[in-house]
């Protein structure tokens, strides 16, 4: 079930409506993954919308049969992740996160905790010699929305509160993951094979972060030079909204003009709801940024 109308976490625009990207974005980046051998310079991309708000949950991993991050896993994808895991032999070794919208973070702490169906903590020695941990999975999150996470539920209202509750049968309740790890702009983070830089981009949130990786998706492979996880910050066609509890505009147009707008053309992004799409493309056709 899909909730109508706009995401909540994103601004809205003319430029089409984002489930229907997102339902195209699911299949599309499933075929991101389907080909050839993996090596180095390559990543290994699956992405689907959440069951609630179309929020692109997605997994990230050198190759099959590797370890993997999820980045932002939200509302009711426990059963996709699972499925995912599973077909692609995965062991998710950290989670990401974009931001602390519940959109984004509601399924972090049992997905930490090796909910997702499959036994991934058991220790299971691996040749790269950093997985296999017992206990929680970490999670990475921007310093500035850590508060976030106490309570996320705290700024849902009545009305999506009751959703949650009637579209996954029980309660809506919250337990923080035991093992948060902060992130700062300018950070290296190396996860699963894969080095992974954090660019803080506040304005959506005060703690909104993208992060970028010089891989690629290997179909993609001479038409995209790197990768980047943009969250609420950069949609295909808009951008996220700055309305709710921290957000800010003058901070989102910073962010825009001075982290979005000097990435290259060619980097691929993989934003938190919609369509996939490159910086170059929003570069010559998204209003919020071509105002600028
Ligand atoms: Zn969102
Ligand atoms: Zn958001």
């Amino acid at each position: 079930m899909r909730r109508e109308g706009a995401p909540k976490c994103q601004r809205s625009t003319s430029l089409g409506k984002v489930g229907r990207g997102a339902d195209r974005l699911g299949s599309r980046v499933h075929e991101l993954c389907s080909g050839g051998p993996a090596s180095l310079g390559f990543v290994l991309t699956i992405g689907f919308p959440a069951a609630a708000f179309d929020t692109n949950c997605f997994i990230l991993a050198r190759e099959r049969g590797s370890e993997c991050v999820i980045v932002d896993p939200g509302i009711g994808v426990l059963p996709g992740l699972a499925e995912i895991l599973r077909d692609h032999r995965l062991k998710p070794v950290a989670v990401l996160l974009t931001h602390g919208h519940i959109d984004h973070v509601y399924s972090v702490t049992p997905v930490c905790r090796g909910e997702a169906g499959t036994a991934y903590l058991a220790p299971v020695p691996t040749p790269r010699g950093d997985a296999g941990r017992e206990g929680e999975l970490p999670a990475y999150l921007h310093g500035q929305d850590r508060y976030r996470l106490a309570d996320p539920l705290s700024g849902v209202d009545v009305g999506l509160r009751s959703m949650l509750e009637a579209q996954f049968g029980s309660a809506a309740t919250w337990t923080e993951p035991s093992d948060v790890r902060e992130v700062r702009d300018g950070d290296s983070i190396s996860l699963a094979g894969l080095d992974f830089r954090a660019h803080h981009a506040p304005g959506h949130t005060e703690g909104s972060v993208m992060f970028s990786l010089a891989d690629v998706p290997d179909q993609l492979q001479g038409r995209v030079g790197s990768t980047l996880v943009s969250g609420d910050v950069l949609f295909a066609g808009s951008i996220g909204r700055c309305d709710l509890p921290g957000g800010d505009e003058r901070a989102m147009d910073r962010s825009l003009r001075e982290v979005v707008l000097p990435m290259p053309d060619d980097r691929l992004v993989l934003p938190g709801h919609g369509d996939i799409t490159t910086i170059g493309q929003e570069r010559r056709s998204n209003p919020f940024l071509r105002r600028l």
